[in-house]
């Protein structure tokens, strides 16, 4: 029967992981095939021991298989791979903490996207161990090492370490220390956009920079995202960066929030221009 280890292992009073609706199953079975989006993902899964399970859509179900090192970004890294009972469907976009028993411990979703088999007879290939597939997943765009309030770094950086001379050298901050991650189906105007929403809201309004600046940029970034940004629009938040940054206010707040914007001009100039120029978000 579909599902039926993964059921056995689980009581499902206790869990809060999906039960794995059959009927979800065989829908999924007759309308998912190669090349109409086959959903995969990855979990991060701190159990007894951190590791990471590897989900491929077939059949109305989730193929899986633990990972105890994690995938590798290289494909000519080879990684031991144990293969574990089906999951269901819905368990594609489960967190949560798994509580004693079977799999205790807690779940993240790692990665998530939509893979392509390069056979034309995956049944074979499976019963063969030898799959080839190609994997759209996320893509890393940009990190706020430190919070809403620091510079963007990229995929460039990645190799920096985390401590704060070494951010600080990159151009950004450690800040809160609370990492925000922006992959590359985000729209990074529509992101800087919501955190300055958030800051003109934040402005007490005591100083003129702050109180009249920060509304000012979320408007523009508010009308790029729906397709009314100009040329100009972009000189003007490029000036809001100076006039709002350090030492032209009170407190910390405006400056603050003026790092993911500056940023975000810097390294994603393109995507503000597309909006400008496409007349239209483009990630829409
Ligand atoms: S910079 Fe600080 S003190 Fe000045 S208006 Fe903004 S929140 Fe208030």
């Amino acid at each position: 029967m579909v599902l039926e280890k993964y059921k056995q292992k689980r009581n499902f009073s206790s869990t809060p992981e999906p039960s794995g609706d059959l009927k979800v199953a065989a829908e999924r079975a007759q309308h998912a095939k190669p090349g109409k989006g086959l959903f995969f993902c990855v979990q991060k899964h701190l159990a007894s021991h951190l590791h990471y399970d590897f989900r491929l859509e077939w059949k109305g179900v989730l193929l899986s298989w633990a990972v105890p090192k994690g995938p590798s970004l290289d494909p000519k890294t080879k990684r031991l791979a144990m293969h574990v009972e089906d999951h269901p469907i819905e368990y594609g976009t489960f967190e949560g903490v798994i509580p004693e028993g079977y799999g205790a411990g807690i779940v993240m979703l790692w990665d998530q996207g939509t893979w392509t088999p390069e056979v034309d007879d995956v049944e074979a290939a499976l019963r063969k161990g030898d799959l080839k597939i190609t994997l759209n997943g996320y893509k890393l765009k940009g990190v706020l090492p430190g919070g809403a309030s620091t510079d963007f770094l990229t995929t460039d950086h990645l190799d920096i370490k985390l401590d704060f001379q070494s951010v600080a050298a990159a151009g950004s901050r450690l800040g809160t220390g609370t990492l925000v991650v922006l992959d590359d189906a985000t729209c990074p105007v529509g992101f800087v956009h919501n955190l300055q929403h958030f800051f003109a809201q934040e402005s007490c309004g005591w100083c003129t920079p702050c109180r009249e600046g920060l509304p000012w940029v979320e408007k523009i970034l508010l009308n790029m995202e729906k397709g009314y940004g100009t040329t100009e629009d972009l000189e003007i938040l490029q000036m809001h960066t100076e006039y709002l940054g350090p030492g032209n206010t009170f407190c910390a707040l405006a400056p603050g929030a003026m790092e993911p914007l500056q940023s975000a001009l810097k390294y994603f100039k393109e995507d503000f221009e597309k909006h400008i120029h496409e007349h239209k978000c483009p990630y829409t």
